[in-house]
């Protein structure tokens, strides 16, 4: 069950106006379904879309942001809850613990590591939240070949590649989240110890 759901996104809002209209769908489906939104604090780009929309629809919004882009006044300063870390390392520790699950959308680099991270963690057995990627007019295909292609050449299972849910549809990719079960076996388990011997 999904009740805080942390999204990565885009500190810019991209060029063209559908990342912004994905961003405020993405928002309406999670405050539909009454999930609360955890997310990096921001009030620009993407960040700032998709937290408005929630708090518009009534819903409930969690930003975490290190003093130093608060600072740089850059902190949304409407949210239901904002949260002030000393680092960006406390922050993503947080979101983690917080949120049942990750989403990523349109983003940079900012937003593709913090979603490897989350999936990394998720490989490596240490939480068993839903990895989501929402792709919006293929964004994503290229990072989604990559990981084919890490996988193709032996540096990624297949399992661990399939754990990833992909949607371009806001209000699917939600409901696939809801129904997510965590069975994968993690990387260096005893299972995969025997495939490799
Ligand atoms: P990017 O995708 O490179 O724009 O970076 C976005 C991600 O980095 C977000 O998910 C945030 O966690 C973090 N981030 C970057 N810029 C900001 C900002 N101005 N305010 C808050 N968080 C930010």
């Amino acid at each position: 069950m999904i009740r805080r759901l942390c999204v990565f996104c885009g500190s810019s809002t991209g060029n063209r106006p559908i990342y912004a209209e994905a961003a405020r769908q993405m928002g309406a489906a999670m405050a539909s379904q009454d999930i609360e939104l955890i997310y990096g604090g921001g009030r620009v780009g993407l960040m700032g879309a998709i937290a408005d929309e929630v708090l518009a629809r009534g819903g409930r919004v969690t930003g975490i942001i290190p003093q130093f882009l608060a600072d740089r006044e850059v902190a949304h300063t409407g949210l239901t809850k904002l949260v002030l870390v000393h680092s960006m390392h406390e922050r993503k520790a947080m979101m983690a613990e917080m949120s049942d699950g990750f989403v990523a959308m349109a983003g940079g680099v900012g937003t593709f590591e913090e979603f490897i991270e989350m999936m990394t963690w998720s490989l490596l057995g240490l939480h068993g939240k839903p990895c989501a990627v929402l792709n919006t007019d293929n964004y994503y295909d290229g990072m989604l070949q990559l990981f084919s292609h890490a996988s193709a050449e032996g540096f990624l299972a297949d399992r661990h590649k399939a754990m990833v849910l992909e949607d371009t549809d806001p209000i699917r990719l939600v409901e696939r989240l809801q129904s997510y079960k965590h069975t994968t076996s993690p990387k260096f388990s005893k299972e995969e110890a025997q495939e490799l011997s």
